[in-house]
């Protein structure tokens, strides 16, 4: 059911975006003008947890804001779907390399992070844990300092195994967290990844290894890309299918950015 919009002011909070009131809400829709396009559009974005509202170049604020306003109901309804955050805490469950882990905090254990099997595991739950020392608080930060180390080594031997194939010199990688993208080639030839594809099966980071590797030839997404990238990997079209259809779900994993 839509509920009233309230008649509240509608602020903008900077140049770039505009803060709604719905039903006692707060939404914020980021503006963002693009030359091609030729009217208002809205959408919501699962990573970011937002909506982004696509406007002429030489549209006005003002007509954003009545568009916005139109369908904040639609907006609210939207964000209420998405999936919740599941925070890097005690008894929460993440995935890593594919395997559903149950994290426990190990406040005075020796060591930092660690995985092994779940001796008492349940028929249904997780049949691994992530063991975390030192103090709860430090959880979230731990376990994501841990996730980019263990993303950082698997990735830099994926990106090596298909370097070394093709007979290019190594590279070195770095860590991102984008929105929108998995990993990415620049004109240079850097080579950055998502460290979630480490909640990921295995072939899923290794596909998209293979995948960055392959720009370093082609920096396009030409038939002649697509050849070499099936040649580094067997799993182009099964890793594709994976991101497609679970590769949002990797962005709900941890705090909000
Ligand atoms: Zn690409």
């Amino acid at each position: 059911m839509l509920s009233f919009m309230r008649k509240e002011p509608v602020s903008i909070a900077d140049s770039s975006q505009l803060v709604l009131t719905h039903a006692g809400e707060t939404i914020v829709v980021t503006l963002r003008r693009l030359r091609s396009a030729r009217r208002y559009t809205l959408r919501v974005r699962f990573a970011a947890r937002d909506a982004v509202l696509t406007m002429p170049q030489r549209g006005s604020i003002r007509d954003a804001r009545a568009f916005a306003e139109r369908y904040a109901a639609w907006i609210a309804a939207r964000l209420k779907r998405l999936p919740e955050i599941i925070p890097f805490d005690d008894g929460a469950v993440a995935p890593l390399r594919g395997l559903d882990h149950l994290l426990i905090n190990v406040p005075n254990a020796r060591g930092v992070v660690w995985s092994e099997p779940l001796r008492e595991a349940a028929a249904q739950g997780p049949a691994h844990a992530l063991y975390v020392t030192g103090a709860r608080e430090h959880m979230p930060r731990r376990v994501r300092d841990f996730l980019k180390r263990e993303a950082q080594r698997d990735l830099e031997a994926s990106v090596a195994r298909h370097t070394r194939r093709l007979g290019l010199p190594a590279r070195t990688i770095g860590l991102r967290d984008p929105v929108s993208r998995w990993g990415s080639c620049s004109a240079t030839g850097s080579l950055n990844f998502s460290w979630r594809l480490i909640m990921a099966p295995p072939f899923v980071l290794d596909y998209l290894a293979a995948h960055e590797v392959a720009h370093l030839v082609h920096l396009n997404h030409s038939p002649r890309f697509w050849a070499l990238a099936h040649e580094l990997s067997e799993d182009v079209d099964r890793a594709e299918a994976w991101l497609s259809s679970h590769g949002a779900q990797l962005h709900k994993y941890g705090a909000a950015r």
